[in-house]
């Protein structure tokens, strides 16, 4: 999964970035609302984590332009304290949910986990697939009831293929989920990823549909 955080403050920015890094998120960050529009218009990700006072173009303004352009991306809003009138604006401007400052960051991934679950139309924080389980919270895997150790992009890519559950999955859509902005996107890493992925947890979980990408089959 993969976050964009606009936050203009250095060192909560840093702080969002590091806590949804160790979360397993792909996280992009950026200081101002004209660098957040143009990201959210261009790249692909799962949530934005949005501060609504912002340099160059206010958050507000960010959030409308991506709601009237058709983008659905679940996004939270960061307000500040004792502003009710501005946490009324950013959900009607189309933002999904809010946090207000100070927050703590346990109860912010807690939600962004919630947003993004729900944007696919998943209820239970742990993902389930046959003899396989994924829990969101912890980023546990396991298999058969044992506990499988899996690298971030191998994990990354499990994700977001058991989040699409039923879904062809095209390579390129997966590269802009589970890497960086300014990653060296090498398409043919993503095959090594579902390669290892196969043999960590069995051969015929992750379906190659010829020409068009990769699938987990409903169970
Ligand atoms: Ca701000």
């Amino acid at each position: 999964m993969r976050i964009l955080v606009v936050e203009d403050e250095p060192t909560l920015r840093r702080q969002l970035r590091e806590a949804g890094e160790a979360a397993g998120y792909v996280v992009d960050e950026c200081d101002n609302g004209r660098d957040a529009h143009f990201l959210g218009d261009t790249e692909t990700y799962d949530a934005v984590v949005l501060d609504l006072g912002l340099p160059l173009l206010d958050g507000l303004t960010v959030l409308r332009r991506w709601r009237e352009a058709g983008r659905s991306v679940p996004v939270l809003i960061l307000t500040a304290r004792d502003n009710w009138t501005e946490k009324v604006a950013g959900i009607d401007a189309g933002a999904d949910d809010y946090m207000t400052k100070p927050f703590h960051m346990e109860e912010l991934l807690a939600r962004l986990r919630a947003l993004i679950r729900r944007s696919v139309g998943l209820a239970d924080p742990v993902l389930r697939h046959g003899e396989l389980t994924l829990d969101t919270r912890s980023g546990k895997v396991t298999h058969a009831g044992v506990a499988v150790a899996l690298t971030s992009h191998e994990y990354r890519v499990l994700e977001y293929l058991m989040h699409r559950c039923g879904d062809v999955v095209s390579r390129a859509e997966l590269i802009g989920h589970v890497y960086a902005q300014d990653f060296d996107r090498d398409s043919n890493t993503v095959e090594v990823f579902v390669a290892r992925l196969r043999k960590k947890l069995s051969a015929d979980l992750i379906e190659t549909v010829r020409g068009l990408g990769y699938r987990i089959a409903r169970p």
